[in-house]
């Protein structure tokens, strides 16, 4: 499959892993956008906030489960940090396995990254 995210997973483009279980992965953003920048995804292929299906619920939680990990293990936890998912064109996705941005470690400014 042609999908960079997909390849990190199974290890064929390197990444800088901070967080893996059975069904997130999480890693470096190659571009960070703020101190602390992390993607989290599912191990799943799904392409967009859009094609989760009742199925899939479970993998928002763990998503979500692994961000609050990642920001205690950044030391961030108590500081504060945002979630962000970007949906097709307009919301500015570019990979399309869906992913969460983890940013934070600085004050962040309106609602982008
Ligand atoms: P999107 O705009 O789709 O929400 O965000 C995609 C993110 O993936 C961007 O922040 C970009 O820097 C990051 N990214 C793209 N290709 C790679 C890659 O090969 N490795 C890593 N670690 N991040 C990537
Ligand atoms: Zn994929």
């Amino acid at each position: 499959m042609d999908c960079i995210f997909c390849k990190i997973i199974e290890g064929s483009i390197p990444s800088k892993k901070v967080l893996e279980t059975d069904t997130v992965l999480a890693f470096h953003d190659i571009q960070p956008a703020a101190p602390v920048h992390i993607l989290i995804i599912p191990k799943k292929h799904i392409a967009t906030m859009n094609d989760v299906e009742r199925e899939d619920l479970r993998l928002l939680g763990d998503i979500h489960h692994a961000a609050q990990q990642i920001a205690e293990q950044f030391g961030i936890k108590e500081r504060g940090y945002r979630l962000i998912n970007n949906c097709g064109p307009e919301g500015g996705q570019v990979v399309y396995h869906l992913h969460y941005h983890l940013l934070g470690g600085q004050k962040l400014g309106a609602i982008h990254h």
